[in-house]
Order: structure tokens, then sequence, then C-alpha cells
């Protein structure tokens, strides 16, 4: 076994700080145990085109999740609760079936919700490498990620994609059960900072190959709270990150019970936190389409969810 599993024997991979010992099968807050977990493994067009490019991105998306967002998007699998249903693969079988994407022509290989996972991710990266395999690694977060884990990851990751969710403490305990995560995410994105600055380096197809990407998914009700985070990324980290303001938000069966969320975020809330990012002087990034919420509803019980 490698000495990075070993970081589960009392388990801090995120802030959450549960000092469970997973290899013996006990289980902290995101309920995810020692094994590859692995709910799917598929190319994505997708992204922002930095991160797709013309022929996608291979994302693996682990099971289950240290951050329990009542509006996940991707609840089917996310759930600390969640079934994976099937075979289990192994690692040989997992290293398989990302050289084959590869082989495609993919150049980037993305971790979705890595943060519980990481000696499984490392575990991966090495087996491709050994095989002469290196794409792009994106890393691909919440941003409830603890600083000490990230900085072991200085070698590992070529590529940051964190969200930044919210600046307020009540919102994050409401929507995601992490009143910390405010202070959390901006240390973890600081230190992301620190490791790549503000340059996002393209190669000769325009894909990324080294940086940072903050996405901010605004949220209905919550415009406030966006422009709150944006200001934070400029004020304390710099206008000259990526950023990547998202309007996907849709309703899932989810949170029907949310009065606040059930609903899709109206064009003048987005046009609001539009104009807020233009005011501090944010120049490199995308912002999505008022109406991207009709394109992104992945189902991962299909083979390819997107
Ligand atoms: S990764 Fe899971 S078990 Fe480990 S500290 Fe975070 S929530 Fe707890």
């Amino acid at each position: 076994m490698d000495d990075d599993f070993m970081l589960l024997e009392n388990c801090r991979l995120c802030p959450r700080n549960c000092q469970v010992n997973r290899l013996e099968g006990e289980l902290g807050y995101c309920r995810a145990g020692s094994g590859f977990d692995i709910a799917s493994i598929s190319v994505h067009l997708g992204e922002e085109p930095a991160i797709s490019g013309k022929n996608g991105i291979c994302n693996v998306f682990f099971a289950h999740c240290n951050l329990q967002c009542a509006y996940c998007q991707n609840h089917q699998i996310s759930r600390r609760d969640c079934k994976l249903s099937g075979h289990k693969p192994a690692l040989h079988e997992i290293v398989n079936t990302i050289k084959r994407i590869l082989n495609g022509g993919v150049e980037s290989l993305g971790f979705v919700s890595p943060t519980h996972m990481i000696p499984q991710m490392k575990a991966i990266i090495r087996a491709l490498h050994k095989e002469d395999y290196f794409p792009y690694i994106v890393y691909n977060t919440s941003a409830y990620d603890s600083v000490e884990i990230l900085k072991t990851l200085e070698e590992w990751v070529d590529i940051y994609l964190p969200d930044f969710k919210y600046t307020d403490p009540d919102l994050a305990t409401r929507y995601s059960d992490a009143g910390n995560y405010p202070e959390m995410a901006g240390r973890a994105i600081k230190e992301m900072y620190r490791q790549k600055g503000s340059t996002l380096r393209l190669n000769e197809n325009g894909v990324a190959e080294w940086g940072l990407i903050v996405r901010q998914l605004v949220l209905p009700g919550a415009v406030e709270n966006s422009k709150k985070v944006l200001r934070y990324l400029a004020g304390e980290i710099s206008e000259r990150i990526t950023v990547s303001l998202m309007s996907q938000y849709y309703p899932v069966p989810q949170v029907s019970k949310i009065q606040a969320l059930n609903r899709k975020l109206t064009r003048d809330e987005y046009d609001e936190v539009v104009k807020e990012m233009d005011g501090l002087g944010f120049t490199k990034g995308w912002v999505q389409d008022h109406e991207s919420a009709d394109f992104y509803r992945p189902d991962f019980d299909s083979e390819n969810p997107f």
C-alpha cells in the first residue's frame, strides 16, 4: 500500500478533521472508505473552454463528498449515504479506462470532488505515470480543503479548479453544513494561489496546462453572497486571477422544501453579480450565459452523465 493511504488511518484530509481510521472500516462525516469508490469516469465537454479543450476532459467522479450541499447538482453520487451500484473497479481497470479516453486525444484528467479521496487520486496518477501517461491534472474541488494537505499536492496538481461558494457562514451552515467554509475555503484558495499565481498557462491547443481558476456559482436569492465572494477574491487574493462565474444553478428535487433554493436564478440577479465582477477589475475568465441552467443536468445513472 502507498504511504499516502496511511493518511486514512487517522483521517484529517479535510477541515471536518474526523480522525477516524478508514483503513479499519471506520467512517467519518463523508462516509467514504479506503477503496476506489468511483461513480463515473467520463469525457466532459462542458467545462470552461481551457479545461475541456476541443476534445473534452476525462473526469473521474468519486462517490461521497466532504461537503453536503443541499443543492448539489451531482447529488446522485455525492450524498454521504449514496450507494454505488454494480462492479467496483480495481486500480488497473480504472487506469485502463482513463488510458482509453486519453488515447482518443483528451489531454486533461480531472478529479471531481477529490478532497476525501486524495490517496486514491495519487495512486491513479502514479499508476498512469508508470505507464508513461502524463495528462494535465485538474483538481476540481469545493475548496473545503486542508492547507496542510494541499501543500503535499504541489507537485501533483497542474490546475486548481476550486469553487468559492460563500463568504457568509450562515449560508454555509444552512446550505452545506459547514459554518467554517468561508474561512477554510479562503485559506485553501490562498494556498492554491501561492502555488500557481495568477497566470493561467495554455498549451498550443488552448488547453490549460498550469494555473488556477476560481469558480463562483451564483445561487438564487444570494446575490450579496456572490458579490462578497468576488470582493474577497479581488481584495484578499488578486483581481488578476482567472474567475469563472456560473449561472447554471437549477433546483434539484432535494431542495423542494427549501423555498429560497427551489427556483432558478433570475436574469436580474445574475446581471447584478456580473456588474460587480466587471467593477472589481477582473479581466480573465468566463461568464456563463444566463440560460446555462438548461444545459447542465448530469445523470449519473446513465453511462455518460453529460
Ligand atoms: S475526508 Fe471524510 S473522514 Fe476524512 S476528515 Fe474529511 S469528512 Fe472526515
